[in-house]
């Protein structure tokens, strides 16, 4: 198996002004194509340094993979300090700075003269895109950038290679998928495959619980992973083709969700939002939104989704008592008695959303993401022909962010929960 490092440069990473994720994306890639992964490293946009880590890494692995600094301005060096490194002269190409005049063009503008740089490639670079049908590659090649202006480059020399790939992900990501991984190819003798099964209204622990004994196997290994308001199992294979990993992740991740049936909302899916737009689609459902917490925040993330115009008819941020009374007719001795935060109102906004949107469900929240009102805690609710339903969410810290996230989530799994026993019981 080959081995690789990584190394991201840009001084913006050491910063910490943005988050390192060409690191992540092109370590679940490489692991996907069974490339072993040793080391990841970040350095800033400095030539010396760079130098230093890159020999280093080309000394121990087979592969090295560089992102950043392959772009225009003066403090994008990595191009010019690998070559360097390696004693390879750069060379300017007709072709490329003729499709880099192309792109801006294609944008209304001409293009910057420091742009020029970037059509240098090791001399004799040959050009490569789509189907590798070379095998093993020696020499240098060049991968043509989709999305912006710089080239991606294979340096293959003494049965090594560095790989150096733009810093924006825009632009890494589509160049990767779409022409370095298929240069990889010939490398590739394992696959790592991984699957991603989602669940809500569980715990991260009771979940490892009712799955300790899977979680002790090698080979799918069985992984929890906790994230705001969802506790996911990840099952990773490692085999000679996707075929085979496939076979050994099915069985398990298949056991798995018999055992978390009521939790489990999806498989390598993105989101529940996207689960919930496609479930309600397929069955020709409508839903509202009437939110006070998480102001808008379920909308949203409903709108973020693809069809979500099929679906979802509207919704209301109803932030203060008068619009919670006006707008969803919640009963001002409602709100006197019981408050805003209670099972009472929460109920009777998702009610009087269902009611004025005219929609199968209706989803909604009330509560105090933070301040003085302790404990803090909120309601989510949801009404459809099958009834009104509310959740209770336990909140454990002060972070906004994180209790609205937490409220939406809850919301978000009551609509899947509802629309799943509405299906069977009407199935
Ligand atoms: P550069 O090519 O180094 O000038 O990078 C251009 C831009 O790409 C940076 O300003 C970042 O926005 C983005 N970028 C660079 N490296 C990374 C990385 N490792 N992860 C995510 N984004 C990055
Ligand atoms: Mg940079």
């Amino acid at each position: 198996m080959a081995s690789c490092e990584l190394l991201c440069v840009g001084t913006e990473l050491l910063l910490g002004d943005i988050l390192n994720t060409n690191a992540r994306f092109l370590a679940r890639e490489l692991a996907g194509l069974g490339f072993t992964l040793h080391r990841q490293a970040v350095v800033g946009d400095n030539p010396t340094r760079l130098r230093e880590d890159f020999l280093a890494a080309w000394e121990r692995a087979d592969f090295v993979f560089l992102t950043g600094g392959l772009g225009p301005t003066a403090d994008d060096v990595t191009r010019e300090t690998v070559c360097e490194a390696l004693g390879l002269p750069l060379e300017e190409r007709a072709e490329l700075l003729e499709s880099m005049r192309g792109f801006f063009r294609a944008r209304g503008c001409d293009m910057p003269r420091s742009n020029a740089r970037q059509a240098c490639v090791p001399a004799g670079a040959v050009a490569f895109s789509g189907e590798n049908k070379l095998g093993k590659p020696a020499g240098s090649y060049y991968f043509p950038n989709a999305n912006g202006t710089a080239p991606g480059l294979a340096i293959c020399v003494s049965g090594k290679c560095a790989v150096l790939l733009p810093g924006p992900p825009n632009e890494m990501e589509p160049m990767f998928l779409q022409t370095v991984r298929s240069f990889l190819s010939p490398w590739a003798d394992g696959v790592i495959v991984s699957r991603m099964v989602r669940t809500m209204g569980i715990g991260e622990s009771a979940m490892a619980e009712l799955t300790a004994d899977l979680l002790d196997v090698e080979n799918p290994s069985v992984a929890p992973y906790a994230k705001t308001g969802e506790s996911c199992l990840r099952v990773t294979a490692r085999a000679k083709n996707a075929n085979e990993a496939e076979s050994l992740i099915t069985p398990v991740a298949e056991e798995i969700r018999r055992r978390l049936a009521p939790y489990v909302y999806g498989m390598d899916v993105p989101n529940i939002e996207t689960v919930l737009i496609h479930e309600l689609s397929a069955h020709n459902k409508t839903v509202a939104a009437a939110e006070s917490i998480t102001g808008g925040g379920i909308a949203k993330r409903l709108t973020d989704c693809p069809g979500a115009s099929r679906v979802l008819r509207g919704a209301v941020v109803a932030y203060c008592d008068d619009v919670k009374r006006e707008q969803l007719g919640v009963h001002a001795k409602t709100l006197e008695e019981h408050t805003a935060v209670s099972e009472q109102t929460a109920s009777e906004m998702a009610r009087g959303a269902r009611a004025r949107f005219g929609t199968d469900f209706a989803l909604a929240s009330t509560g105090w993401a933070d301040g003085e009102n302790t404990p803090l805690h909120a309601y989510a609710a949801i009404d459809s022909e099958d009834g009104t339903y509310v959740r209770r969410i336990a909140f454990a810290g002060q972070n906004r962010l994180t209790n609205r996230l937490l409220t939406e989530n809850a919301a978000l799994f009551l609509l899947y929960q509802a629309l799943n026993a509405h299906n069977s019981a009407h199935a």
